[in-house]
């Protein structure tokens, strides 16, 4: 197969997917995915450009954070995982590619929603992997809901704590390791621009998580610590089929891109590489698009 440096058509790199409806209670597994979904197992190659970083990622077990994970540590990086215990099938799969590269793989299960375990996540890594110098805060939950008068009190909550509130207190946490040179990238959505009627919550994390990037970013600037984020379109991951898509929209999944698919996790991953290696030593504040082509800002 082809990889990421391979000279090629970005319409057709991978197949337009047509996914069946399914159902998979939240969190959604990629074990369990049809179709699966490439995040970069035979497809990513590394060139060395996080070597000997250490990298703490949240929602690595499964979808883009999976991806992230393997690219990292084909770059060079040892790589803590942040998932959910229901997820430890997933997690386990992608620590294996990563000790078969001879980095770390730091498995970190807990949930997110639990401020004290987002507090202690950054001391677990740093200890686990012998410090701590990139973070990516990947985790996300995304149910939709049609009706406002219908999205509960909890779920608003609930979306908020893992999409938002876990990366203040993760990146609060972190700066007690981090030093000049390392950075922390946020995943946000095209949702943070183009809300979807159904996804209310989710989408307004989005929102804040861009505008929370941008203000960390000129924050700690001068301590020589770098924030970004990178903004995906519809990457075909469990996330979707946990509730975060309605069913009957899953079939036309990321057809109506420029692109005409749904993009990949592992077409993620460089942007994640691009923001988190020195190479991207002035680009601060930034969000950076990975869509199939959607206008955005
Ligand atoms: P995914 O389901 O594979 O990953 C999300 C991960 O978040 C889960 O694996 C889980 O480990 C983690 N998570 C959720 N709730 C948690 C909690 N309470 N505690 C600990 N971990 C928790 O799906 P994905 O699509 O790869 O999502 C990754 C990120 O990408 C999310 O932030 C999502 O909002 C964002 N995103 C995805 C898409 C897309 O189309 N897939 C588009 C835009 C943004
Ligand atoms: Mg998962």
């Amino acid at each position: 197969m082809s990889d990421q440096l391979t000279f090629q058509d970005p319409t057709t790199r991978f197949p337009d997917i047509t996914p069946p409806k399914q159902d998979q209670p939240e969190p959604g597994l990629d074990a369990e995915l049809i179709p699966g979904t490439d995040r970069g197992e035979d497809s990513y190659t590394g060139t060395g450009r996080l070597r000997g970083r250490r990298a703490l990622i949240t929602g690595s077990d499964s979808g883009i954070g999976a991806a992230v994970a393997i690219a990292f540590a084909r770059e060079g990086a040892d790589v803590a995982l942040s998932y959910l215990p229901a997820e430890e099938e997933d997690a386990q799969h992608i620590c294996e590619l990563i000790r078969a590269e001879g980095r770390t793989a730091l498995p970190l299960p807990g949930n997110l929603s639990d401020r004290d375990w987002c507090r202690d996540l950054p001391r677990r890594a740093a200890e686990g992997l012998g410090g701590l110098d990139a973070v990516v805060n990947n985790a996300g939950r995304q149910i939709a809901v049609d009706d406002i008068a219908e999205l509960t009190d909890e779920q608003w909550e609930e979306t908020y704590q893992t999409n938002i509130h876990a990366m203040f207190r993760i990146c609060q946490a972190a700066l007690d390791y981090l030093e000049p040179g390392s950075t922390i990238v946020n995943t946000t959505s095209i949702q943070a621009y183009s809300p979807s009627s159904h996804l209310i919550d989710y989408a307004s994390t989005k929102a804040a998580i861009n505008n929370f990037t941008k203000g960390l970013a000129t924050q700690l600037a001068p301590k020589g610590i770098r924030v970004n984020g990178v903004a995906p379109g519809p990457i075909w991951t469990p996330l979707q089929v946990s509730d975060g898509q309605p069913k009957e929209a899953l079939p036309h999944f990321g057809k109506n891109t420029p692109l005409g698919r749904a993009g990949q996790p592992t077409e993620l991953a460089p942007a994640y590489v691009f923001l988190t290696s020195a190479e991207s030593s002035y680009v601060l504040g930034e969000t950076l698009n990975v869509n199939g082509g959607q206008p955005s800002p």
